[in-house]
C-alpha cells in the first residue's frame, strides 16, 4: 500500500514557531517512522499579508535548498516533493507565476484561510451569530472558494470544507444539501480544468464535542459523482506527530467512495497509486 501525505508544515511556516524544532529534515525522518513514501513540504506562504506587511517575508530561498538537500538524503526511503501552500492566490495574482518558476516546484497548493476585512474562520465563535449569519458567513466562503477554484497556476485546492469544521466544533449542525448543487458546479469547474482537490485529515484529530463530521466524506461523494479523480492526501502536519496521521484511514474512505488512485504531484504533474486494501 502507498502512503502519501501531499500537505505538512515546517519551521518556514510562520504558524510554527522557532520554539518549536519542526525542521525539514524532522519532517523527513517522521515520514519514514510513519511509513510514507512520499511527501510534500508545503509551507504557508500568503502574498496579500507579506504585501501589507502582517506576516515576514518569506524565505524561499533557503526553504527550497533544504528540500532539495532532504530530496537527495532520502531518495532511497522517501520521495520528498518540493512544495507550496499559498494563501489567498486569487489576491495577488500577478505574484503567483514569477515564484513558482523560480524554483523546481512540485506541487502549488491555493488556499482560503480567510476573507479580508472579516474575522478568521477559525476564531468565529459561531454560537453567539443567527443561522441567517452562519448562512451569509458559508455562502462567502463558497463565493471566495469559487474564485480559488478558477485561479491560474494552482495544481490542488486545499481543506474544502475549512469553515464547517469550526462549527461543528463549537456542535452547531450545518445541513449541506441546501448548497449541494453549487458545490457540485464548483467540483465540476475543478473536473474541466485538472486541478486536484485536497482530502484534509486535520479535523479528524479533533473530535467534534457531539456531532460527528462527516463533511468532508460528502464533499468528496459530490466531487466522485461529478467525475472528479484527482484527489490527494494532507495531514496538514504542523507537528512530528501529525505526519501521515490518518492516511489509512482516509484511504479506506476514499476506497469507500468509490476513488481506485489517490493522487500524488511530481513536476506540477499528478502521478496515481492504486489504493488497494
Ligand atoms: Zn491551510
Ligand atoms: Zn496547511
Amino acid at each position: 500500500m502507498f502512503y502519501s501525505d501531499s500537505h505538512i508544515h515546517t519551521n518556514y511556516s510562520a504558524d510554527v514557531p522557532a520554539s518549536r524544532a519542526l525542521s525539514v529534515d524532522d519532517i523527513c525522518r517522521a515520514a519514514i517512522g510513519a511509513g510514507l513514501s512520499y511527501i510534500a513540504i508545503t509551507d504557508h506562504y500568503e502574498p496579500d499579508e507579506v504585501k501589507s506587511g502582517i506576516a515576514a517575508p518569506f524565505r524561499f530561498p533557503e526553504m527550497v535548498q533544504d528540500v532539495l538537500t532532504a530530496k537527495e538524503t532520502y531518495k532511497d526511503q522517501l520521495r520528498v516533493a518540493l512544495g507550496i501552500e499559498y494563501g489567498q492566490p486569487y489576491l495577488e495574482p500577478d505574484e503567483i507565476q514569477p515564484t513558482v518558476t523560480a524554483y523546481p516546484y512540485d506541487i502549488i497548493l491555493g488556499s482560503v484561510h480567510y476573507i479580508p476585512g472579516k474575522p478568521y474562520f477559525i476564531s468565529r465563535n459561531y454560537r453567539e451569530l443567527t443561522e441567517d449569519e452562519r448562512r451569509a458567513i458559508f455562502d462567502e466562503y463558497l463565493d471566495t472558494y469559487n474564485v480559488l477554484v478558477h485561479t491560474e497556476g494552482i495544481d490542488v485546492v486545499t481543506h474544502p470544507t475549512y469553515p464547517l469544521r469550526y462549527l461543528l466544533r463549537q456542535n452547531i449542525p450545518f445541513d449541506m444539501r441546501d448548497w449541494e448543487e453549487r458545490l457540485r458546479a464548483m467540483f465540476r469547474v475543478l473536473v474541466e480544468r485538472g486541478v486536484g482537490l485536497e482530502f484534509n485529515a486535520a479535523p479528524m484529530r479533533v473530535p467534534n464535542q457531539g456531532i460527528p463530521d462527516h463533511t468532508v466524506e460528502t464533499f468528496f461523494r459530490w466531487y466522485r459523482e461529478v467525475g472528479g479523480e484527482i484527489v490527494t492526501f494532507a495531514s496538514d502536519a504542523h507537528f512530528t506527530a501529525h505526519v501521515g496521521a490518518y492516511c489509512d484511514r482516509t484511504m479506506r474512505i476514499l476506497r469507500e467512495l468509490g476513488f481506485r488512485y489517490v493522487a500524488v504531484y511530481e513536476n506540477r504533474k499528478p502521478v496515481f497509486h492504486k489504493i488497494e486494501f
